[in-house]
């Protein structure tokens, strides 16, 4: 098919989780919007659990020493409460990664200093919170797995540091650092596959979305595409006073062609017209579609009547060119295509069927005329009635 970025990316494979650049970037922007409502279930349940383990630790251990009631109230409560607030203000993507990115890493050691805390203070152990903060992190912050395998490190090392500032018994260290590296373990791998399976759903939704938009045989835009392009250029047109053109393109005698060279043979040259063409238009608004069967369109966006003239009169010329025979053509020896152009400039009232007709009505005037040539039309306009076509009559002249 058609240089799809989310196709080849599918084809090679992401072992790191990462893809191509763009790629990349907008997957995280589709992320953030997405996973906003997780991380607002994530934060909250977070908060909601954060309260009950501190009123169990009310009930379970000895009143609290000034340390814990700072980390407790100062640093653990403020920021995940910060975390819940700031999903629920729109248009913070960003701002909403970096809040999880700061936030994640220092809530997680604030809970590793306030488990050895508790253990030295109080003499009890209250470790199975460290286990669960650390899952939290994996599965339920909307962090990336490097993200999140970032985080669980910091609290591992934090751990590791905080136990042998308070001197914790040796055994109780061994038992807790093992658990804590297989939480970890655990943790990462689930946090991988999780993120690998939402890369590909995504790439794949992104692809269908593509190839929705394509036409099958020729890889350009079809129809459904063109038809919803020309709707928004000519709204835009009409807001910035632009004019449009827009060019119909037809094989000429490609039944003919067909008759005596088969449908296959057909099919090709379809290829190399529609390949030919996308490389006419590369204006953000402009468009490249096949519309159907034989015929192409071109729209061009904020254009002249001498470069869209020139556009199409180059087109005649390079298919022309590529000397296709067309033994069966009753106009040349090698297949050519005429191509009809309406000039209009949108307005209120008018609707782009209208421009389609009158492109329609300027190709069948260069079929008229003989065919393998370009013929314009654009004063013709203020006197078409849209909805009403009429074939143009054949002049002598
Ligand atoms: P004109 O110069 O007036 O355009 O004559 P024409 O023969 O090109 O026009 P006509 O409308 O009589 O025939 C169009 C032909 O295009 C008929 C059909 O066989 C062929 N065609 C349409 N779609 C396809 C396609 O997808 N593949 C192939 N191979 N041929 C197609
Ligand atoms: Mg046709
Ligand atoms: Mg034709």
């Amino acid at each position: 098919m058609h240089d799809s970025p989310a196709a080849g990316q599918l084809r090679r494979g992401f072992l790191w989780l990462r893809f191509e650049r763009g790629l990349e970037a907008e997957y995280w922007r589709d992320h953030f919007e997405q996973g906003r409502l997780q991380l607002r279930t994530g934060f909250l349940l977070a908060v909601v659990l954060a309260a009950a383990f501190i009123a169990m630790h009310h009930r379970i251990l000895p009143p609290p020493d000034l340390p814990t009631l700072v980390l407790r109230y100062g640093i653990v409560f403020p920021l995940l409460t910060a975390g819940f607030a700031a999903t629920l203000v729109a248009g913070t993507g960003r701002l909403l990664r970096a809040l999880v990115a700061v936030a994640a890493p220092t809530v997680v050691v604030a809970v590793t200093a306030l488990v050895l805390l508790g253990e030295r203070h109080a003499g009890q152990s209250v470790f199975p919170v460290l286990v669960i903060t650390t899952m939290f992190v994996y599965y339920l912050l909307g962090q990336s797995f490097y993200g999140a395998l970032r985080t669980g490190a910091i609290g591992f090392v934090a751990f590791l540091a905080g136990a042998w500032l308070i001197g914790l018994a040796q055994e109780a260290f061994a038992y807790q650092v093992l658990l804590l590296a297989i939480t970890n373990l655990v943790g990462g791998t689930v946090a991988y596959t999780l993120e690998a399976a939402r890369r590909t759903a995504w790439l794949e939704a992104r692809l269908l979305a593509e190839m929705a938009d394509r036409d099958g045989l020729t890889g350009i835009h079809n129809r459904r595409c063109l038809d919803a392009h020309l709707h928004a250029a000519w709204q835009q047109g009409i807001r910035e006073q632009r004019p449009m053109a827009l060019l119909m393109i037809d094989i000429d005698c490609f039944k003919p062609y067909n008759d005596r060279y088969g449908h296959q043979a057909g099919d090709e040259v379809l290829k190399q017209v529609a390949g030919l063409l996308a490389q006419g238009a590369r204006r953000p608004l402009d468009l490249v579609a096949r519309y159907g069967g034989e015929e192409f369109a071109v729209v061009l966006y904020d254009t002249t009547r001498a470069h869209a003239a020139a556009l199409a009169e180059r087109i005649v010329a390079e298919v022309r060119n590529l000397g296709i025979t067309n033994a069966g053509s009753s106009c040349a020896p090698v297949v050519t295509v005429s191509v009809g152009v309406a000039l209009v400039q949108p307005a209120p009232g008018r609707r782009p069927e209208g421009f389609v007709q009158l492109a329609d009505a300027a190709l069948y005037a260069a079929k008229d005329a003989g065919r393998d040539r370009v013929h314009v039309m654009q004063d013709e306009y203020a006197q078409m009635r849209t909805g009403f076509f009429e074939a143009p009559r054949r002049e002598s002249a």
